[in-house]
């Protein structure tokens, strides 16, 4: 794991939007801080970012061993005086921006895969979080890797757009690759259209967990507690929307609820017992709060929580008797929200689970075979968890299909997406 150290000169870059400003506990100069600390000091609970910081050595260590096997093929021709070579070559300059909710795994899964295909990258963090990245770039630099390889341009929420521009639109950029909501990926799309750059979009999700009687009620408590509440309901694939089937549906409910009072504390990141950190800002904050109180003005059942607390901390709440008119169905939630829709037949579960414009993952717990099957290939998403919480490594992709997204991230298709393949005929060799 690790160590970097960051003294006021990497803090005084940060300005007003950093966390570990408001929190006033910015460390001494000069001190050394381990990598997991600094994703805490942006809000993160200690124990998830020392997973956060695994998962993102992961990536980098599974590229830079697969970087050995990036090479294209010499392909039997049809022509007796031709020969066919398809040559791999990287794409060039890559502009990455990146969220807050991961502010270091999401950075080392899209440069980890540039790097092994031999591009070159801007990084633009996003603006709650760029400490990660600027830890990362003094990793980078005392690892050997060359000056203008690893670039990282911070900016305020004020420069964002122009930066942005920049990113998507100079000639010498060849790709854009960008994990954040599905609103600004349209934007980015539209800017890079013009210079018709290749482009991964890793967008929003709005995730179903769908529950069927077979089920083992303790596996899908434990999913769904897993797929819900890490980082506070803030990843792309966590559960939002919650289908139980009537037959499990209070053996389940009751045995969620005692796995949320034992399980979940609100706290300080850097707190050891805390699993619930603040949200983000207070904007989203606002938005769960706004969410629960239109699902309860529309009939849903507040069972806990429901509260927002100091700042942009958050209670964790469970609602059930939801129907899919409620907000909380409709918009990626990012917070603890968890709402339970009770069904009887596989169809409507399916029906409700892909009726959504975005399709990122879904989760499926059962013990039938072949409906496992059934549902698995039926769910439009890029990621399915079957009897499993916890989706993402290195070893697989992560990605997509609606508006969730472009391309896919992790594994070897992680890499295809930063090189180009040339065909070379030769003639009369
Ligand atoms: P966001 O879209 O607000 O911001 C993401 C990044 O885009 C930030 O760096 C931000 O500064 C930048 N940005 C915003 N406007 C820009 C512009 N005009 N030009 C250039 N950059 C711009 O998203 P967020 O709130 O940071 O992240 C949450 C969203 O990200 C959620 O929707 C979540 O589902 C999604 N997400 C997706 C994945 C995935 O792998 N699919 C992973 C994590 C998060």
């Amino acid at each position: 794991m690790g160590w970097v150290s960051l003294g006021h000169k990497h803090f005084s870059l940060m300005t007003s939007h950093c966390t570990a400003v408001q929190f006033g506990i910015i460390p001494p100069a000069g001190r050394a801080v381990s990598l997991s600390d600094v994703v805490s000091l942006q809000g993160k609970p200690l124990k998830e970012s020392l997973g956060e910081i695994t998962y993102s050595a992961s990536f980098v260590e599974w590229f830079s061993e697969e970087a050995r096997r990036v090479y294209g093929d010499i392909v039997p021709s049809p022509a007796k005086d031709r020969k066919i070579f398809l040559l791999k070559q990287p794409v060039g300059v890559a502009s990455i921006i990146t969220p807050w909710n991961f502010p270091s795994a999401m950075i080392t899964r899209k440069v980890g895969a540039a790097l092994a295909a031999g591009c070159t990258v801007v990084i633009k963090p996003a603006e709650d979080t760029p400490l990660s990245a600027l830890a990362l770039a003094e990793l980078a630099e005392q690892a050997g890797i060359p000056a203008g390889v690893f670039n990282v341009v911070p900016c305020s929420r004020e420069k964002t757009p122009s930066v942005g521009e920049v990113l998507c639109t100079d000639p010498l950029v060849a790709k854009i690759s960008f994990t954040g909501s599905t609103a600004t990926g349209k934007i980015l799309l539209k800017m890079a259209a013009d210079t018709v750059k290749k482009a991964s979009m890793e967008l929003g999700g709005h995730a179903p967990f769908i529950v069927f009687d077979s089920a083992d009620v303790d596996a899908a408590v434990s999913g769904a507690m897993a797929s819900k509440f890490r980082n506070s309901g803030q990843t792309c694939v966590c559960s939002n929307r919650f289908l139980v089937q009537s037959g499990i549906h209070d053996r389940f409910m009751e045995k969620l609820s005692q796995a949320m009072d034992a399980e979940l504390r609100v706290g300080h990141g850097l707190d050891p017992e805390t699993t619930q950190g603040p949200l983000i800002n207070s904007r989203a904050a606002e938005k769960v709060a706004q969410q629960i109180s239109d699902a309860v003005s529309r009939g849903a059942t507040l069972l806990k929580g429901g509260k927002r607390l100091d700042g942009s901390f958050m209670e964790p709440t469970l609602l059930t008797d939801v129907t899919t008119d409620m907000l909380c169905m409709k918009e990626e939630t990012f917070g603890p929200l968890l709402p339970v829709v009770r069904f009887n037949t596989e169809e409507e579960a399916l029906a409700i689970a892909n009726a959504s414009h975005v399709g990122l993952a879904g989760y499926c717990y059962s013990q039938d075979v072949s409906q496992i099957w059934r549902v698995a290939e039926a769910l439009e998403v890029g990621i399915v968890g079957v009897n499993e919480g916890l989706l993402s490594t290195a070893e697989a992709t992560f990605g997509g299909v609606k508006q969730s997204g472009l391309g896919r991230e992790g594994s070897k298709y992680g890499i295809e997406e930063y090189l180009e393949v040339k065909y070379m005929c030769f003639g009369n060799l």
